[in-house]
């Protein structure tokens, strides 16, 4: 694809208000596997369709199927145990509530070797019936998923290290890229929260180590380990794969009290630029997330940006105009092939995150409206 300012989405959508009614449902026992499935089929279609409407460029189906965009790998390779953040440490609720940190009870926790297992292609294969256009398909990266799941007393005897554990898991990514890859997807986008989290962090770590250091008893490496580790286990997903795009996705919350506000993602330069991506999809709408006009200055030849062009966190529908600045922000300093545009992040990671659908789209339509206005101007 060579056209300029193409729109996606990031991944999640929010959930239909039946979907999560039918999850609670189904969980209790109370709804058959059948209407379940149903219900997921339905949303699946609903948000495929809605994206296609407001114009988007390439697809996701949602992200419908999953509890959440981390904790759904659970459910498919077998290795996890799913456990209520109590039994990770008694004090768990204390722990979240002195730092600040919001995180799902239910917490998939590494007990056994992993085997490999699909993770998302029979997904993409229920969704790609509700549209010809491109799809991305999005999946949890290893520094990540080591984080969220090594636990220092149920994980030891399966991986003794961390990273034991974030390595193997690398490997089974690297082999699920390419059966989605084999089976159509164009784009396949791995989700990097925690780098992304790490530029809140220095000598000391940024609030989500912490927490996961309080609960799973995983230390802090110092900045430039954590990151060296981070760009390094992306590396060992893409090795040697070719044929499909790949894109890698952070978050940014900036912290007023923090000394690293107004700073982005250039505090990972240079050690960003070895990983082998074809994309960085990036927050921006917020204050006090740099500039990337300085970022993508600095990208090799080819690699694009993904900027995020309108809010996930309030239910202002931006309009196209605002768009537009957004990303003219990057306009002159990439070309406009290599700029995509794209909300900041998921509309709800989570099953249970209540993003109105009807604003949400609305935000689409502005992004693809502001696309229209881009390309007029300047490509
Ligand atoms: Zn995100």
């Amino acid at each position: 694809m060579t056209q300029a300012f193409t729109t996606t989405v990031v991944g999640s959508f929010s959930r239909p208000r039946e979907l999560i009614d039918a999850t609670k449902a189904h969980s209790k026992g109370e709804l058959s596997d059948e209407a379940f499935e149903a219900q997921l089929e339905k949303a699946t279609r609903d948000t495929i369709r809605g994206e296609e409407e407001a114009g988007l460029d390439v697809i996701t189906d949602g992200e419908q199927r999953r509890s959440s965009f981390v904790g759904f790998v659970g459910d498919k390779i077998p290795g996890f145990k799913v456990m209520h953040i109590t039994e990770l440490n008694p004090d768990a609720m204390e722990i979240l509530k002195r730092n600040k940190v919001q995180l799902t009870y239910m917490r998939a926790v590494v007990t056994e070797e992993l085997k490999d297992a699909v993770i998302a292609r029979d997904e993409f294969e229920k969704a790609r019936r509700y549209s010809k256009k491109p799809f991305k398909v999005t999946l949890p990266a290893p520094y990540l998923v080591m984080w969220e799941s090594w636990h220092k007393k149920h994980s030891k005897e399966a991986y003794p290290a961390p990273e034991d554990f974030g390595y193997a898991y690398a490997k089974f990514l690297r082999k699920e890229v390419l059966r989605l890859r084999d089976a159509g997807v164009s784009f396949v986008q791995i989700d990097e929260p925690m780098l992304g989290d790490l530029t809140e962090a220095g000598d000391k770590p940024d609030r989500y180590r912490q927490v996961f250091y309080e609960l799973y008893g995983q230390g802090y490496r110092g900045f430039k380990e954590e990151l060296k580790l981070a760009v390094d286990m992306l590396n060992e997903v893409v090795k040697g794969v070719s044929g499909v795009k790949i894109g890698v996705h952070m978050d940014r919350w900036p912290n007023k009290d923090s000394p690293y506000f107004d700073l982005g993602y250039e505090r990972f330069l240079p050690e960003l630029l070895e990983v082998k991506t074809s994309q960085w999809v990036l927050e921006y709408t917020s204050q006090g997330t740099g500039d990337p006009a300085k970022l993508v200055r600095a990208f090799p030849d080819g690699v694009e940006i993904g900027l995020g062009v309108v809010s996930v966190q309030n239910y202002e529908v931006e309009t196209p105009e605002q768009v537009v600045a957004r990303a003219e922000r990057v306009v002159g300093s990439i070309e406009p092939e290599r700029i995509w545009l794209n909300p900041d992040c998921g509309f709800a990671p989570g099953m249970f995150r209540t993003f109105p659908r009807e604003i949400a789209f609305a935000k689409l339509k502005s992004m693809t409206e502001a696309a229209g206005i881009l390309r007029k101007k300047h490509a």
